[in-house]
């Protein structure tokens, strides 16, 4: 029997995950129906109950209900805890688990598809909003030298730090854009939301290491982000597609247990 998984936001219809989910089951043989499932702001968790009584087995959870869906969770796994933020669902009867797989789709794109090990190396997060808190958690599994997270409001940035479990915070710092001054990375993530804009963050001169890479987690453009690397003397940008891919591999994962391939699917997309 087809099992039936959906992704649940408001807007959806832009929603790419549908056609990763069914080039996942073809490419792994699995039976499965992945539809996307407009949800009225206010009847989230209604729309999920219909989706379980209807058969749902799964469902990826998108803008701006995850941090609803990590309410709605009965068992969260630690990412998921710490990001307070869920992107993924398992249903099981009437119990419901939840994970947040956007870290792990970033860390996976860097190790995999872009062959950036960042082990040992310094980190710099810019933003401190659901995205950067959902990524925090797994970069730091990759073991960095240290992470530096930088934000407008500095205070939202130290909030980060201190979701994390204990004693996970070692290597992890928080400031302003202004405080940068004078330091330099090997990585550097946008994930703040100007991904979307053509206005560049105010970031200071000498950021970039040689080598160095800077991911905006924004996919489907080259962003004001990504121009503004390149000019200061970024080797390398990329934009958050492959993390878009991975993140739904993960979640493909946990519901069929079966990892589907990645690397051609994120090439494919970007030949489009
Ligand atoms: P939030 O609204 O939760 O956070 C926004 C962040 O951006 C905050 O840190 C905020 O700073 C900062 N910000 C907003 N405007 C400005 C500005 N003009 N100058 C400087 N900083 C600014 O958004 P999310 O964290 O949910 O999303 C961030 C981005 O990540 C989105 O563009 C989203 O599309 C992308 N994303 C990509 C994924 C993928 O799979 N590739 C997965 C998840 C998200 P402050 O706190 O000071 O207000």
């Amino acid at each position: 029997m087809t099992d039936r998984y959906a992704v649940i936001g408001n807007p959806i219809a832009h929603s790419k995950s549908p056609s990763i989910h069914e080039k996942f089951a073809e490419l792994t043989g699995e039976d499965i129906r992945y539809d996307a499932i407009l949800a009225p702001i206010g009847a989230f968790s209604a729309v999920v109950a219909q989706f379980v009584s209807a058969g749902g087995k799964g469902a990826n959870v998108t803008l701006p209900f995850k941090e609803e869906a990590f309410a709605l969770a009965h068992e969260l796994t630690e990412r998921a805890r710490s990001a307070r933020a869920v992107n993924t669902l398992i249903f099981r009867g009437a119990a419901i688990s939840a994970d947040n797989t956007d870290g792990c789709g970033l860390t996976r794109d860097l190790r995999l598809n872009l062959e950036f090990p960042i082990q040992r190396r310094r980190v710099l997060l810019l933003g401190a909003g659901g995205a950067a808190r959902g990524v925090l958690l797994p970069l730091l599994a990759e073991q960095p030298a240290a992470i530096t997270i930088a934000n407008r409001s500095v205070a939202k940035a130290r909030q980060l730090i201190d979701l994390l479990p204990t004693g996970e915070g070692g290597v992890v710092s928080a400031c302003g854009y202004e405080d940068l001054a004078g330091d330099s990375f090997d990585l550097v993530i946008n994930g703040t939301a100007t991904g979307l804009t053509d206005t560049p963050l105010a970031l200071p001169k000498g950021l970039f290491r040689p080598g160095s890479l800077a991911y905006d987690l924004v996919y489907g453009r080259d962003t004001a982000f990504m121009r503004q690397a390149r000019e200061e003397g970024a080797a390398r940008t990329s934009d958050g597609l492959g993390m878009l891919v991975e993140q739904a591999a993960e979640s493909f994962f946990l519901w069929r247990g079966v990892r589907p391939p990645t690397r051609a699917i994120v090439s494919a997309m970007r030949a489009v």
